[in-house]
Protein backbone atom coordinates (compact mmCIF):
# COMPACT_ATOMS: atom_id res chain seq x y z
CA UNK A 1 0.00 0.00 0.00
CA UNK A 2 2.64 2.31 1.19
CA UNK A 3 4.57 1.59 -2.16
CA UNK A 4 1.67 2.97 -4.46
CA UNK A 5 1.26 6.05 -2.52
CA UNK A 6 4.81 6.49 -2.98
CA UNK A 7 4.67 6.11 -6.67
CA UNK A 8 1.31 8.17 -7.22
CA UNK A 9 3.23 11.36 -5.10
CA UNK A 10 6.15 10.58 -7.69
CA UNK A 11 4.05 10.44 -10.75
CA UNK A 12 2.33 13.75 -9.74
CA UNK A 13 5.83 15.42 -8.65
CA UNK A 14 7.26 14.55 -11.90
CA UNK A 15 3.74 16.37 -13.97
CA UNK A 16 4.06 19.00 -11.61
CA UNK A 17 7.64 19.98 -12.65
CA UNK A 18 8.46 23.28 -12.70
CA UNK A 19 9.02 24.73 -16.31
CA UNK A 20 12.06 24.08 -18.25
CA UNK A 21 14.23 27.08 -18.88
CA UNK A 22 13.98 26.57 -22.35
CA UNK A 23 10.31 26.80 -22.50
CA UNK A 24 9.10 29.03 -25.49
CA UNK A 25 7.13 31.99 -23.82
CA UNK A 26 5.39 35.27 -24.94
CA UNK A 27 4.67 38.14 -22.74
CA UNK A 28 1.51 39.80 -23.97
CA UNK A 29 0.27 42.93 -23.00
CA UNK A 30 -3.15 43.72 -24.10
CA UNK A 31 -5.64 46.51 -23.79
CA UNK A 32 -8.38 43.72 -25.68
CA UNK A 33 -10.58 41.31 -23.98
CA UNK A 34 -13.05 39.32 -25.46
CA UNK A 35 -14.31 35.72 -24.63
CA UNK A 36 -13.21 34.13 -27.82
CA UNK A 37 -9.93 35.75 -27.64
CA UNK A 38 -9.18 32.69 -25.15
CA UNK A 39 -9.57 30.34 -28.01
CA UNK A 40 -7.30 32.40 -29.58
CA UNK A 41 -4.26 32.32 -27.24
CA UNK A 42 -5.04 28.29 -26.36
CA UNK A 43 -4.91 27.64 -30.39
CA UNK A 44 -1.62 29.53 -30.86
CA UNK A 45 0.58 27.69 -27.82
CA UNK A 46 -1.05 24.40 -29.62
CA UNK A 47 0.15 25.37 -33.14
CA UNK A 48 3.71 26.43 -31.47
CA UNK A 49 4.18 25.30 -28.62
CA UNK A 50 4.45 28.64 -27.18
CA UNK A 51 3.30 30.25 -23.73
CA UNK A 52 1.19 33.39 -23.43
CA UNK A 53 1.55 35.23 -20.26
CA UNK A 54 -0.92 37.86 -20.76
CA UNK A 55 -1.27 41.74 -18.83
CA UNK A 56 -4.46 42.86 -19.42
CA UNK A 57 -5.10 46.45 -18.33
CA UNK A 58 -6.10 49.71 -19.98
CA UNK A 59 -4.05 51.13 -22.93
CA UNK A 60 -2.58 54.56 -21.17
CA UNK A 61 -1.88 52.35 -18.13
CA UNK A 62 -0.20 49.42 -20.34
CA UNK A 63 1.33 51.83 -22.39
CA UNK A 64 2.71 53.64 -19.25
CA UNK A 65 4.03 50.21 -17.91
CA UNK A 66 5.90 49.54 -20.41
CA UNK A 67 7.99 52.45 -20.99
CA UNK A 68 8.65 52.71 -17.10
CA UNK A 69 9.95 49.39 -17.61
CA UNK A 70 11.86 50.56 -19.95
CA UNK A 71 14.87 47.94 -21.02
CA UNK A 72 14.01 45.53 -18.47
CA UNK A 73 10.56 45.05 -20.25
CA UNK A 74 9.43 42.24 -20.27
CA UNK A 75 6.69 42.84 -22.86
CA UNK A 76 6.84 41.21 -25.90
CA UNK A 77 4.00 42.23 -28.19
CA UNK A 78 0.83 45.21 -26.98
CA UNK A 79 -2.40 45.04 -28.41
CA UNK A 80 -4.85 47.87 -29.03
CA UNK A 81 -7.53 49.60 -30.56
CA UNK A 82 -7.45 52.32 -32.62
CA UNK A 83 -5.02 53.66 -34.61
CA UNK A 84 -4.64 56.99 -33.07
CA UNK A 85 -3.51 54.77 -29.74
CA UNK A 86 -0.95 52.50 -32.14
CA UNK A 87 0.50 55.60 -33.30
CA UNK A 88 0.72 57.06 -30.02
CA UNK A 89 2.79 53.78 -29.06
CA UNK A 90 4.93 54.55 -32.15
CA UNK A 91 5.41 58.43 -31.17
CA UNK A 92 7.02 56.85 -27.80
CA UNK A 93 9.62 54.74 -29.92
CA UNK A 94 8.17 51.19 -27.55
CA UNK A 95 7.79 49.71 -31.17
CA UNK A 96 10.58 47.77 -32.97
CA UNK A 97 9.79 47.41 -36.66
CA UNK A 98 8.63 43.94 -38.56
CA UNK A 99 9.97 42.42 -40.77
CA UNK A 100 7.51 39.64 -41.79
CA UNK A 101 6.87 38.20 -45.64
CA UNK A 102 3.59 36.51 -44.09
CA UNK A 103 2.14 39.58 -42.40
CA UNK A 104 3.20 41.70 -45.63
CA UNK A 105 1.43 39.43 -47.97
CA UNK A 106 -1.69 38.68 -45.70
CA UNK A 107 -2.53 42.53 -44.69
CA UNK A 108 -3.35 44.73 -47.30
CA UNK A 109 -0.60 47.66 -47.40
CA UNK A 110 -3.03 50.34 -46.09
CA UNK A 111 -3.22 48.65 -42.94
CA UNK A 112 0.05 48.72 -41.80
CA UNK A 113 2.81 50.75 -40.91
CA UNK A 114 6.51 49.28 -40.78
CA UNK A 115 5.98 49.07 -36.96
CA UNK A 116 2.18 47.61 -36.34
CA UNK A 117 -0.39 45.48 -38.28
CA UNK A 118 -3.91 45.79 -38.07
CA UNK A 119 -5.42 42.63 -37.26
CA UNK A 120 -9.25 43.64 -38.00
CA UNK A 121 -11.13 46.64 -38.49
CA UNK A 122 -14.26 48.02 -37.88
CA UNK A 123 -16.42 51.39 -39.54
CA UNK A 124 -17.59 54.54 -37.77
CA UNK A 125 -21.03 55.10 -38.65
CA UNK A 126 -23.89 57.41 -38.78
CA UNK A 127 -27.12 56.37 -36.68
CA UNK A 128 -30.09 58.63 -37.66
CA UNK A 129 -33.62 58.98 -36.10
CA UNK A 130 -35.60 57.14 -38.84
CA UNK A 131 -38.81 59.45 -37.33
CA UNK A 132 -36.75 62.65 -37.18
CA UNK A 133 -34.62 62.34 -40.30
CA UNK A 134 -34.55 60.97 -43.42
CA UNK A 135 -31.55 58.95 -44.24
CA UNK A 136 -30.77 61.41 -47.60
CA UNK A 137 -30.08 63.93 -45.10
CA UNK A 138 -27.18 62.26 -43.31
CA UNK A 139 -24.96 60.18 -45.98
CA UNK A 140 -21.91 61.57 -45.16
CA UNK A 141 -19.77 62.81 -42.78
CA UNK A 142 -19.86 66.51 -43.65
CA UNK A 143 -23.71 66.39 -43.80
CA UNK A 144 -23.50 66.29 -39.93
CA UNK A 145 -22.28 70.07 -39.92
CA UNK A 146 -25.20 71.49 -41.94
CA UNK A 147 -27.14 74.29 -40.27
CA UNK A 148 -30.29 71.74 -41.26
CA UNK A 149 -29.17 69.72 -38.79
CA UNK A 150 -29.14 72.15 -35.86
CA UNK A 151 -29.81 70.95 -32.62
CA UNK A 152 -30.15 67.21 -33.62
CA UNK A 153 -26.16 65.72 -33.72
CA UNK A 154 -24.77 63.70 -30.78
CA UNK A 155 -21.17 62.19 -29.99
CA UNK A 156 -18.94 61.55 -27.51
CA UNK A 157 -16.03 63.35 -26.80
CA UNK A 158 -13.94 65.35 -29.27
CA UNK A 159 -10.99 63.89 -27.34
CA UNK A 160 -11.96 60.96 -27.58
CA UNK A 161 -9.08 58.44 -29.76
CA UNK A 162 -12.36 57.40 -32.07
CA UNK A 163 -13.52 60.97 -33.06
CA UNK A 164 -9.68 62.13 -33.21
CA UNK A 165 -8.92 59.17 -35.96
CA UNK A 166 -12.08 60.24 -37.63
CA UNK A 167 -10.73 64.15 -37.72
CA UNK A 168 -7.26 62.59 -39.03
CA UNK A 169 -8.96 60.63 -41.96
CA UNK A 170 -10.81 64.01 -42.24
CA UNK A 171 -7.76 66.17 -42.44
CA UNK A 172 -6.31 63.50 -44.90
CA UNK A 173 -9.25 63.89 -47.42
CA UNK A 174 -10.22 67.60 -46.60
CA UNK A 175 -7.59 69.50 -45.29
CA UNK A 176 -7.13 70.62 -41.84
CA UNK A 177 -9.09 74.11 -42.84
CA UNK A 178 -11.70 72.13 -43.85
CA UNK A 179 -11.69 69.40 -40.88
CA UNK A 180 -12.13 72.69 -38.53
CA UNK A 181 -15.01 74.13 -40.02
CA UNK A 182 -16.90 70.50 -39.97
CA UNK A 183 -15.84 70.45 -36.04
CA UNK A 184 -17.20 73.65 -35.67
CA UNK A 185 -20.39 73.04 -37.46
CA UNK A 186 -20.60 69.95 -35.69
CA UNK A 187 -20.71 71.72 -32.73
CA UNK A 188 -22.86 73.94 -33.71
CA UNK A 189 -25.92 71.07 -34.37
CA UNK A 190 -24.99 69.40 -30.71
CA UNK A 191 -28.46 68.76 -29.52
CA UNK A 192 -26.26 68.19 -26.17
CA UNK A 193 -22.61 68.55 -24.75
CA UNK A 194 -20.70 65.11 -25.63
CA UNK A 195 -21.01 62.89 -22.92
CA UNK A 196 -20.80 59.02 -22.73
CA UNK A 197 -19.92 56.37 -25.46
CA UNK A 198 -20.99 55.44 -28.60
CA UNK A 199 -23.62 53.24 -27.54
CA UNK A 200 -25.29 55.62 -25.68
CA UNK A 201 -25.33 58.29 -28.66
CA UNK A 202 -26.87 55.28 -30.37
CA UNK A 203 -29.50 55.37 -27.32
CA UNK A 204 -30.27 58.63 -27.10
CA UNK A 205 -31.25 58.39 -30.89
CA UNK A 206 -33.36 55.58 -30.54
CA UNK A 207 -34.92 57.56 -27.25
CA UNK A 208 -35.26 61.29 -29.72
CA UNK A 209 -33.19 63.24 -27.87
CA UNK A 210 -30.14 63.44 -30.40
CA UNK A 211 -31.40 63.07 -34.28
CA UNK A 212 -28.19 61.58 -35.53
CA UNK A 213 -25.15 60.33 -33.57
CA UNK A 214 -21.25 59.07 -35.16
CA UNK A 215 -20.76 55.44 -33.88
CA UNK A 216 -18.25 52.58 -34.00
CA UNK A 217 -19.96 49.91 -36.33
CA UNK A 218 -19.26 47.04 -33.41
CA UNK A 219 -21.53 48.94 -30.99
CA UNK A 220 -24.31 48.75 -33.70
CA UNK A 221 -23.71 45.01 -34.58
CA UNK A 222 -23.83 43.93 -30.37
CA UNK A 223 -27.32 46.18 -30.25
CA UNK A 224 -28.52 44.03 -33.28
CA UNK A 225 -27.41 40.47 -31.74
CA UNK A 226 -28.78 41.15 -28.56
CA UNK A 227 -31.94 39.83 -27.35
CA UNK A 228 -33.12 42.38 -24.64
CA UNK A 229 -36.43 43.67 -25.66
CA UNK A 230 -35.00 47.17 -24.78
CA UNK A 231 -32.21 46.83 -27.43
CA UNK A 232 -34.55 45.91 -30.10
CA UNK A 233 -36.67 48.54 -29.71
CA UNK A 234 -33.47 51.09 -29.84
CA UNK A 235 -32.25 48.95 -33.44
CA UNK A 236 -36.42 49.63 -34.86
CA UNK A 237 -36.18 53.38 -34.03
CA UNK A 238 -32.58 53.72 -35.71
CA UNK A 239 -31.40 53.89 -39.04
CA UNK A 240 -27.95 52.81 -39.85
CA UNK A 241 -26.15 54.89 -42.76
CA UNK A 242 -22.43 54.11 -43.98
CA UNK A 243 -20.83 57.44 -44.54
CA UNK A 244 -19.56 58.98 -47.78
CA UNK A 245 -20.39 56.00 -50.19
CA UNK A 246 -20.31 58.61 -53.19
CA UNK A 247 -17.34 59.81 -52.45
CA UNK A 248 -14.51 58.45 -50.44
CA UNK A 249 -15.86 55.52 -48.29
CA UNK A 250 -16.55 54.82 -44.91
CA UNK A 251 -13.52 56.02 -42.20
CA UNK A 252 -12.41 52.67 -41.30
CA UNK A 253 -10.28 51.95 -38.07
CA UNK A 254 -8.96 48.98 -36.51
CA UNK A 255 -7.07 46.65 -33.77
CA UNK A 256 -4.11 46.10 -34.08
CA UNK A 257 -0.64 45.02 -32.78
CA UNK A 258 3.01 45.94 -32.52
CA UNK A 259 6.30 44.06 -31.34
CA UNK A 260 8.27 45.44 -28.70
CA UNK A 261 11.40 47.35 -29.14
CA UNK A 262 13.08 45.58 -25.50
CA UNK A 263 11.16 42.44 -26.42
CA UNK A 264 13.11 39.56 -25.02
CA UNK A 265 11.03 37.27 -27.01
CA UNK A 266 11.31 38.57 -30.80
CA UNK A 267 10.86 35.38 -32.57
CA UNK A 268 7.82 34.30 -30.67
CA UNK A 269 6.82 37.64 -30.98
CA UNK A 270 6.59 37.72 -34.19
CA UNK A 271 5.41 34.15 -35.08
CA UNK A 272 2.20 35.66 -32.14
CA UNK A 273 2.06 38.34 -35.42
CA UNK A 274 2.19 35.82 -37.81
CA UNK A 275 -0.42 33.66 -35.91
CA UNK A 276 -2.68 36.57 -35.92
CA UNK A 277 -3.05 36.68 -39.53
CA UNK A 278 -3.29 33.09 -40.27
CA UNK A 279 -7.44 32.43 -41.27
CA UNK A 280 -8.45 30.91 -38.01
CA UNK A 281 -6.92 33.79 -36.07
CA UNK A 282 -8.35 36.19 -37.86
CA UNK A 283 -12.17 34.85 -37.24
CA UNK A 284 -11.80 34.57 -33.27
CA UNK A 285 -9.72 37.91 -33.17
CA UNK A 286 -12.20 39.89 -35.23
CA UNK A 287 -14.84 37.80 -35.36
CA UNK A 288 -14.84 38.34 -31.11
CA UNK A 289 -16.06 42.31 -31.40
CA UNK A 290 -17.73 41.94 -34.37
CA UNK A 291 -15.27 43.36 -36.47
CA UNK A 292 -13.47 42.18 -40.25
CA UNK A 293 -10.71 40.47 -40.83
CA UNK A 294 -7.94 42.36 -42.07
CA UNK A 295 -7.00 39.87 -44.64
CA UNK A 296 -9.27 39.64 -47.67
CA UNK A 297 -9.46 35.96 -48.07
CA UNK A 298 -11.64 35.38 -45.03
CA UNK A 299 -15.24 35.21 -44.26
CA UNK A 300 -16.82 36.03 -41.08
CA UNK A 301 -20.23 34.23 -40.10
CA UNK A 302 -21.68 36.74 -38.27
CA UNK A 303 -25.41 37.39 -38.47
CA UNK A 304 -24.98 40.75 -37.06
CA UNK A 305 -22.68 42.09 -39.76
CA UNK A 306 -24.44 40.17 -42.27
CA UNK A 307 -27.39 41.63 -41.63
CA UNK A 308 -25.60 45.35 -41.78
CA UNK A 309 -24.35 44.55 -45.07
CA UNK A 310 -21.13 45.57 -47.43
CA UNK A 311 -20.17 48.96 -47.60
CA UNK A 312 -16.90 50.95 -49.26
CA UNK A 313 -14.65 51.52 -47.30
CA UNK A 314 -12.08 54.59 -47.23
CA UNK A 315 -8.54 52.70 -48.06
CA UNK A 316 -6.23 56.00 -46.57
CA UNK A 317 -3.19 54.29 -45.37
CA UNK A 318 -4.17 53.36 -41.86
CA UNK A 319 -0.51 55.39 -40.66
CA UNK A 320 -1.33 58.52 -42.71
CA UNK A 321 -4.15 58.81 -40.66
CA UNK A 322 -2.59 58.07 -37.50
CA UNK A 323 0.13 60.80 -38.22
CA UNK A 324 -2.98 63.34 -38.21
CA UNK A 325 -4.02 62.55 -34.95
CA UNK A 326 -2.06 65.66 -33.16
CA UNK A 327 -3.32 67.89 -35.42
CA UNK A 328 -6.70 66.65 -35.13
CA UNK A 329 -6.64 67.46 -31.62
CA UNK A 330 -5.41 70.68 -32.47
CA UNK A 331 -8.18 71.68 -35.04
CA UNK A 332 -10.78 69.95 -32.57
CA UNK A 333 -9.44 72.51 -29.85
CA UNK A 334 -9.59 75.11 -31.89
CA UNK A 335 -13.54 74.37 -33.30
CA UNK A 336 -14.58 73.61 -29.34
CA UNK A 337 -15.37 70.47 -29.95
CA UNK A 338 -14.55 68.83 -26.56
FE1 LIG B 1 -14.92 50.67 -28.43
Amino acid sequence: MKRVILATALCAAFIGAPAHAEDKVLNLYTARHYQTDEALYENFTKATGIKINRIEGKDDALLERIRSEGDNSPADVFVTVDASRLAKADELGVFDTVDSEVLNARVPAHLHTNTWYAFSTRARVIVYNKAALKADQVQNYEDLAAPALKGKVCTRSGSHPYNLSLGGALIARLGAEKTQAWAEGVVANFARQPKGGDTDQIRAVAAGECGVAIANSYYFARLLKSDKPADQEVISAVGLVWPNQATTGTHVNVSGAGILKHAPHKAEAKAFLEYLASDEAQRYFADGNNEWPVVPSVKLDNTALAKMGEFKADTLPIGDIAKNVAEAQKVFDRAGYR
